[in-house]
């Protein structure tokens, strides 16, 4: 086993306490939590954790977050989105604040992972708060091997709702072994050049790499988007077994 695989080989993960030691505001309903761990042993991009709140009269409620950072930082950051009328995303966005505890466990998950030991190329495809574990992907790429061939396809409600907007942009600028493709589902500027609608299937298939190459893909975001895009990947003569989902919530994006 060699330090990289730590992650993937733990058999029991035990609850522990993390400082906030930052609340980024990311959209009008997404905020980045920033998390010392007391103790981390690292992680692997596509990995989550589970937070876990306990209310005064001991009822406690649990939920899943990515880890939007990638491996390389000491810091775990976590990218909620609010969920109206949610238990958990409502207190991480409106209540939780700097320096309070929060009781979490991780990392998790042994098969939503990409790093860099794994080569490429990476076909990502995000839908809404679904950028979140391929954010860890495409920062670990930016750190250890940017020349890997990867392509990001982002389908967002609107382009306020894009997460991350600054710093993709950044991170495609210069890069020609990075693709970065948005597609806005609602509402869009007048001026906006870029693609409009569901991601479909000349959609994808512009935009990923072809069958010859071999693409890894990795789609995350809510249920009926993910079982969308896989279909559509099959259908476009991709072996399932290249396709790796995770899946966030009950409804589209
Ligand atoms: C592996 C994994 C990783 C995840 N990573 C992230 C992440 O990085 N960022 C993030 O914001 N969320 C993530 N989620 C979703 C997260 O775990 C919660 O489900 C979400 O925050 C809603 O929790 P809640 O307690 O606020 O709402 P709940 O009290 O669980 O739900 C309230 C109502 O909203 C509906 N609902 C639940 N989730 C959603 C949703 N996503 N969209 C729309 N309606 C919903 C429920 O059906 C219910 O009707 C992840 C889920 C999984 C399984």
């Amino acid at each position: 086993m060699t330090a990289t695989d730590a992650p993937l080989q733990q058999h029991s993960i035990d609850w522990q306490t993390g400082r906030v030691q930052a609340i980024v505001t990311e959209t009008s309903r997404v905020k980045s939590i920033i998390l010392q761990p007391a103790r981390w042993s690292g992680h692997w991009p596509g990995q989550h954790v589970d937070i876990r709140l306990t209310a005064d009269d001991g009822y406690q409620a649990e939920r899943s977050y990515s880890i939007a950072s990638p491996p390389e930082e000491q810091l775990l950051t976590l990218t909620v989105e609010r969920v109206e009328d949610g238990e958990v995303s409502p207190y991480l966005l409106d209540e939780l604040r700097v320096g309070d505890a929060l009781e979490f466990r991780g990392p998790i998950g042994r098969y939503f992972i990409w790093n860099q030991t794994r080569g490429g190329p990476i076909c990502l495809v995000a839908g809404g708060t679904g950028i979140t574990p391929l954010m860890a992907m495409l920062r670990h790429r930016k750190m250890s091997r940017p020349n890997i061939p990867a392509s990001l396809i982002y389908s967002a409600r609107s382009l306020a709702d894009v997460v991350y907007w600054d710093e993709l942009d950044t991170m495609a600028r210069g890069d020609l072994n990075l693709r970065l493709v948005y597609t806005l589902t609602r509402e869009h500027p007048s001026d906006w050049n870029g693609h409009l609608g569901r991601v479909n299937e000349v959609l994808l298939a512009e935009n990923s790499f072809t069958r010859e190459q071999n693409p890894t893909f990795f789609i995350c975001g809510p249920a009926g988007f993910v079982e969308s895009i896989s279909s559509m990947l099959v259908k476009l003569g991709f072996d399932p077994f290249t396709v790796k989902t995770e899946r966030f919530g009950p409804t589209g994006a």
